[in-house]
């Protein structure tokens, strides 16, 4: 029976809201503890110094009571530390300056630093508590109102199915991406990802069944990511990817790493499984465009040419892949700039088939050699039988 009331009284104790006294005179902090501890769980320090520490370890204080003249670190130091401290809990502290003498000056100087309020210590109980109560209720409200906030803007960016960034918020981000990447001269890549044969599996499988795929399809091409590159969902079962500083080949790599990804997913539902695919369009900055509208559109149009040419693979430029031949990346030949590329990054093995031809790309520069000096000449034939035998 004791033992269920003092537990009682405990909990309602805990449910107090934490009230940090600062004064160097024990008589004072008695006294203003006795104020406030029906409706506060009063904790003490002595001066400001032993305040600060008291703030940074217990996080659940939500108001505090100061005294201006103290040793160590005064009321006007302790308040003006709190307010030039990064962390919102420590800006937006309500703080009340308790002190003797009402002094205009000191009044200015505490407010200036940043108290909330101000009273003498002849203020009568009644208003203490009043000051309190208002100054706790506005700071919650503050809490709440910047949670809500939070919230709002969370949702307003992101898709509530498959939690990943929605249109409008991908559109602000790979706005910025692609500006700075055409600052630095750089490449970037926008994909466009459409689930191949969509209907049928809502058709088939029922409206859940299709969502539950929308999710493991989001999560999987999130999953297949660099932290940089950004995923939003877009329309029903359609996704768009950006990924900065991404050339031709990388891009490639990248459709196919996400082809495969979604292609080897397993999806059972009601104990069927079904096999899921999707199709790609790329386009780059700077070789299709240098806007997002553009890039975008392009993209659009690959997606489309890669579901003309037969669903799970991906178009680029104008290449499509052949995913179901086993032959996608490697197929595509390099650029010359992604050729060097492989060979700094002893990436060799990839770049062997396509030395042929990159020889052969090479052959007007050689021509021009051979036009500039008359000394040192290319033997243009003998390089075309070493590229013939390097085929076989
Ligand atoms: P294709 O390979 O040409 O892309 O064929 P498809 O059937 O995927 O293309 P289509 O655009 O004709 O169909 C898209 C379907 O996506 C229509 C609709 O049933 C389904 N869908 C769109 N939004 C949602 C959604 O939020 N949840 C579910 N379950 N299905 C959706
Ligand atoms: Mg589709
Ligand atoms: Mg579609």
């Amino acid at each position: 029976m004791t033992e269920g009331v003092a537990k009682n009284t405990a909990v309602a104790e805990g449910d107090k809201p934490l009230i940090l006294i600062v004064d160097d005179s024990p008589t004072i902090r008695i006294s203003l503890k006795r104020a406030v501890q029906d409706e506060f769980r009063p904790l003490e320090a002595e001066d400001g110094e032993a305040a600060w520490q008291r703030l940074l370890t217990e996080t659940a204080i939500e108001l505090l009571i100061t005294d201006l003249s103290m040793p160590n670190l005064d009321g006007y130091g302790l308040i003006r530390r709190l307010r030039e401290n990064p962390a919102a809990r420590m800006q937006n502290l309500p703080v009340i300056v308790v002190t003797g003498a009402d002094d205009t000056a000191a009044r200015e100087r505490a407010f200036h630093a940043g108290a909330n309020d101000f009273l003498t210590k002849d203020s009568d109980r009644i208003e203490l508590l009043a000051r309190l109560r208002a100054h706790l209720k506005l700071a919650q409200t503050i809490r709440q109102l910047e949670a809500s906030q939070r919230e709002l803007r969370a949702q307003a960016n992101t898709d509530p199915l498959t939690g990943l960034a929605n249109r409008r918020f991908f559109d602000e981000i790979a706005g910025k991406e692609l500006s700075l990447m055409r600052r630095q001269q750089n490449y970037f890549c926008v994909l466009m990802i459409d689930i191949d044969h969509f209907k049928a599996v809502n058709d088939n499988h029922g409206h859940p069944a299709g969502d539950e795929i929308l999710r493991r399809v989001a999560a999987t091409l999130a999953d297949n990511l660099r932290e940089e590159d950004t995923v939003a969902r877009i329309g029903g079962e359609e996704f768009v990817v950006c990924s900065p500083a991404t050339n031709r080949l990388a891009s490639i790599v990248l459709a196919e790493r996400l082809r495969k990804a979604v292609e080897s997913l397993v999806i059972e539902f009601d104990g069927r499984r079904i096999p899921v695919t999707i199709s790609l369009g790329i386009a780059l900055r700077p070789l299709d465009g240098d806007d997002l509208p553009t890039l975008l559109e392009v993209a659009d149009e690959r997606l489309y040419r890669a579901k003309q040419a037969g669903r799970n693979r991906f178009c680029v430029a104008d290449k499509v892949s052949h995913a179901d031949d086993g032959v996608s990346v490697d197929k595509i030949r390099p650029r010359m700039d992604e050729a060097l590329a492989m060979i700094r990054h002893g990436n060799l093995h990839r770049l062997k088939p396509h030395l042929p031809a990159l020889l052969e790309e090479l052959t007007p520069f050689f021509e021009l050699v051979n036009q500039q000096s008359a000394e040192a000449r290319i033997d243009i034939a003998r390089m075309r039988e070493i590229a013939e035998k390097l085929k076989d």
